[in-house]
C-alpha cells in the first residue's frame, strides 16, 4: 500500500500495473526512460488530468495588456499572463519575443513551465462569436451564454457540446436542434424537453431513445410514432388532455416528481447494449480556421 501525496488515502499499485507501464516507457535515442510509480491515488490522478483542460470555470480578472476587466478561464492568481481574446489575436505583440534557448542541464518540464508563465495566454478559447461574453472553447455563435464546446449556435444557454442549435437551454451533446430544454444526446429535434438519446423528435416531453416521433409523452424506444403516452397509443384528444395535466403539474410543482417517473420508465425499458454511432464529418473552411463538424448517425 502507498499513501497518496495529495489526499493521504492509501492505494495499491500492483506488479501488473508496473508491467503495463514498462510497455509505455518511451525510448529516446536508444535509451529507455522508465515511467516512475505514481505518487497520487487513482482518483487524484484523474482529477489532475481533468484539471489540465478548464472548459467551464470562468473568472473575472484583468487583461494584462489593456488592464480592462475581462472574463477568462485563468484565475487572477493563476500566475499566468492573460490577454483578452481581441488583444491576444491582434498583431500588437510578437510571440517570438518570448523565445528562449533550451538548457540541457535542467529538466524539460521545469523550463516548459517557466515558458508558459512568461508568455501571454488567450483569455477564452473562442473565435468569431457575437455577443457571447461568457462562452469558452466555442466559435461562430451568436447571443449565447455559458455554452462550452459549441459552434454555430444562436440564442442558446447552458450547454456543453452543442452544435448548430437555436433557442435552446440546458443540454449536453445537442446537435441541429431548436426549442429544446433539458436534453442529452439529441439530434435534429424541435420543441423537445426532458429527453435523452432522441433523433428527429418534436413537440414531446420525457422521451428516451425515440426516433422520428412527435406529440408523445413519457415513452421509450418509439419509432415514427405520434400520440403515445407511457408507450400506449391514444387519441389526439386524450394526448392533449395528458399534455395539459403535465404542463399544469410542471407549472405548479416543477419537474422533480416527473423526473422520478421518467427515471422509472428508463429503468423498465430495454436498452441498446451500446450507443453505437458512426461519425459523418464535414469540414467547413473559414477565413480564421477549419472547423470539423461531426454528426453522429445511428447504426
Ligand atoms: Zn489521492
Amino acid at each position: 500500500m502507498t499513501k497518496c501525496k495529495n489526499c493521504h488515502t492509501e492505494f495499491t499499485y500492483s506488479q501488473e500495473d508496473r508491467d503495463f507501464l514498462r510497455k509505455l516507457d518511451p525510448i529516446f535515442g536508444g535509451y529507455k526512460l522508465e515511467i516512475p510509480d505514481p505518487t497520487f491515488c487513482r482518483d487524484c490522478r484523474q482529477q489532475r488530468r481533468l484539471s489540465f483542460r478548464n472548459e467551464r470555470t470562468l473568472y473575472r480578472r484583468k487583461c494584462d495588456k489593456s488592464g480592462k476587466s475581462i472574463i477568462s478561464v485563468y484565475a487572477p492568481d493563476s500566475g499566468y499572463i492573460v490577454y483578452s481574446t481581441e488583444e491576444w489575436w491582434s498583431d500588437d505583440w510578437n510571440a517570438f519575443d518570448y523565445g528562449k534557448d533550451f538548457d540541457f542541464s535542467r529538466p524539460f518540464f521545469e523550463q516548459f513551465n517557466e515558458l508558459k508563465k512568461s508568455i501571454p495566454h488567450l483569455a477564452l478559447h473562442n473565435v468569431s462569436n457575437e455577443n457571447c461574453d461568457y462562452v469558452n472553447l466555442s466559435g461562430f455563435n451568436k447571443n449565447c451564454y455559458l455554452i462550452h464546446a459549441g459552434e454555430y449556435n444562436e440564442d442558446c444557454m447552458y450547454g456543453t457540446s452543442v452544435i448548430k442549435c437555436q433557442n435552446s437551454l440546458d443540454m449536453i451533446n445537442c446537435f441541429e436542434s431548436r426549442w429544446c430544454y433539458e436534453v442529452v444526446d439529441v439530434q435534429g429535434c424541435a420543441n423537445l424537453s426532458y429527453s435523452q438519446d432522441c433523433t428527429n423528435c418534436s413537440d414531446s416531453m420525457f422521451l428516451y431513445n425515440c426516433r422520428n416521433s412527435k406529440n408523445c409523452l413519457f415513452s421509450s424506444n418509439l419509432r415514427n410514432a405520434e400520440y403515445y403516452v407511457f408507450n400506449k397509443k391514444c387519441t389526439k384528444e386524450e394526448y392533449e388532455e395528458k399534455l395539459k395535466q403535465t404542463n399544469d403539474h410542471l407549472l405548479e410543482h416543477g419537474p422533480n416528481q416527473l423526473h422520478k417517473q421518467f427515471a422509472q420508465l428508463k429503468k423498465s425499458t430495454p436498452h441498446k447494449a451500446q450507443q453505437v454511432t458512426t461519425y459523418q464529418t464535414q469540414r467547413i473552411h473559414t477565413k480564421a480556421m477549419t472547423v470539423l463538424i461531426v454528426r453522429t448517425v445511428d447504426i
